[in-house]
């Protein structure tokens, strides 16, 4: 905790954290010292972690990297942190992030953006969002794990552009109570480690069952370290050909073909496969997604949390709703938000909502059928590309930037577990991640056909 503590202090031009808490993470590593000494020590006592900003964290500032959210201590403590604060982990602060989680580049949080610690040249580049502090405070060595959402993405794109590992688990898997809600349906929270183990071990401590999480799920939580054999042996990996997308970087077609084949050494059998709906899984996320945030961000009224807009002489209660909320969100929230309303408004909701929820279920279905037909779990890349650099992405089109999530979120939609697992660098010298997909409730398995990848 102190070699954290101290590494943090000296890596300020990051700005992974937005929040430190060097007072609480010194009593937890005491009381964790304590019982350890006693003899009572789960894997994760005593482990120094960052905490997305996106979690409630009682008494600690918890904005979701939102200025809406200015000064909000909130009055509990999210499930998932509690889980790992019972196991005996240490908080070293909170993590930055975009906007409640909306982006790829961490560059939507009211704290400035995060500089990933991977460089070309000097040119500063993005760690990936929207865990992206999660992400550069784990590469950088300023915590040993950190806690990271994912509703399209948001842990495997920030772990393969800092070369580490994370993994969305199962929908329902983990709590999301205490979590900040972007879009429920697929929100769920995980792990980023710098091992496939350190995963493993961290995603046990944070899932549980809960009943204040209506859609979590009642299934005992495996140990999913156990499951680490490294025997692969006779399992089907398949390689989905709709993921072979016109343009893509050499590179990335060769360190999927790397991968394929570090599999088949172990003794997989590599398998071509169809998801033939693929193609449709990015419009229908950015359907579904802004839908359930525009309804779910309807609470930040400058009435019930953090920040409130100053009122002129005879401005009523309508101005201070628009005043606070143009003040209070940023230009990506506020698109979201528009964008949702629209596709949920009475004469556009067959047409827009309900079409994507119809095509979300032929996604699902692509996936039940591989999985029907005997396949154990898919290989894909994580990312379009490496990490890109700051800034780079300001002016462009906003649908550029979700083009990032391509290969990403259709694992969300489908609510299966997703692993991203760093295998290689590119010609600049960047990490770059692949993408494992399992069957649901299979994160054993896919965290031990990870380790084959690492
Ligand atoms: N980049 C995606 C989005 O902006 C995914 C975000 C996430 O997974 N939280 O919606």
């Amino acid at each position: 905790t102190e070699s954290c503590l101290s590494a943090i202090e000296g890596a300020d031009a990051l700005n992974a954290y937005c929040a430190k808490t060097p007072e609480i993470a010194l009593e937890q590593a005491k009381a964790a010292d304590a019982r350890i000494a006693g003899g009572d020590a789960p894997a994760m006592c005593g482990i120094p972690l960052g905490i997305k900003d996106l979690f409630c964290t009682k008494g600690v500032a918890s904005q979701a990297a939102s200025r809406i959210l200015e000064g909000f201590k909130p009055e509990y403590e999210s499930t998932v942190t509690q889980n790992l604060w019972d196991a005996g982990a240490v908080m070293l602060g909170k993590l930055s992030m975009d906007e409640f989680a909306m982006g790829s580049s961490n560059e939507t949080a009211c704290y400035g953006p995060v500089v990933n610690p991977w460089k070309v040249d000097d040119r500063q580049l993005t760690p990936g969002g929207s865990s992206g502090g999660s992400a550069a405070a784990v590469a950088a060595d300023l915590c040993l794990g950190a806690t990271g959402t994912d509703t399209g993405g948001s842990i495997r794109q920030p772990a393969a552009f800092t070369g580490i590992v994370g993994i969305k688990p199962t929908y329902g898997r983990v709590s999301r109570w205490g979590v900040v809600a972007f879009a429920s349906s697929l929100d769920q929270a995980g792990p980023m480690t710098k091992s496939v183990r350190d995963a493993a071990i961290m995603l046990g401590t944070m899932a549980s069952n809960d009943a204040k999480d209506s859609t979590c799920v009642d299934f005992p939580v495996p140990d999913f370290e156990a499951a680490l054999t490294g025997d692969i042996r006779g399992k089907k990996i398949g390689i989905p050909k709709e993921y072979r997308m016109d343009g893509m970087p050499a590179e990335i077609e060769k360190l999927w073909n790397d991968g394929a084949a570090m599999l088949r050494d172990a003794g997989a059998e590599i398998v071509d496969i169809s998801l033939p709906h693929t193609k449709y899984a990015l419009p229908a996320y950015y359907v579904i997604a802004p839908a359930e945030a525009s309804s779910n961000l309807a609470r930040y009224d400058g009435v019930r949390y953090g920040h409130r807009a100053h009122l002129g002489a005879g401005e009523g209660i309508v101005d201070m709703y628009e005043k606070t909320r143009a003040e209070g969100f940023g230009p990506e929230v506020q698109r979201r938000v528009m964008i949702g309303t629209y596709v949920l408004s009475a004469g556009f909701y067959d047409a827009y909502y309900n079409r994507a929820r119809r095509v979300r279920a032929l996604i699902k279905r692509d996936f039940d059928l591989a999985f029907e037909a005997g396949i154990d779990a898919i290989l894909t890349p994580a990312t379009p590309s490496s990490a890109f650099g700051l800034g780079e992405m300001k002016d462009a089109d906003p649908v550029e930037m979700y083009l990032n999530d391509v290969f990403t979120v259709t694992v969300n939609l489908a609510g299966l577990p997703g692993i991203s697992v760093p295998v290689g660098l590119d010609a600049k010298g960047l990490p770059m991640g692949l993408q494992l997909i399992g069957r649901p409730w299979g994160e054993g398995d896919l965290l031990n056909q990870a380790l084959v990848l690492e």
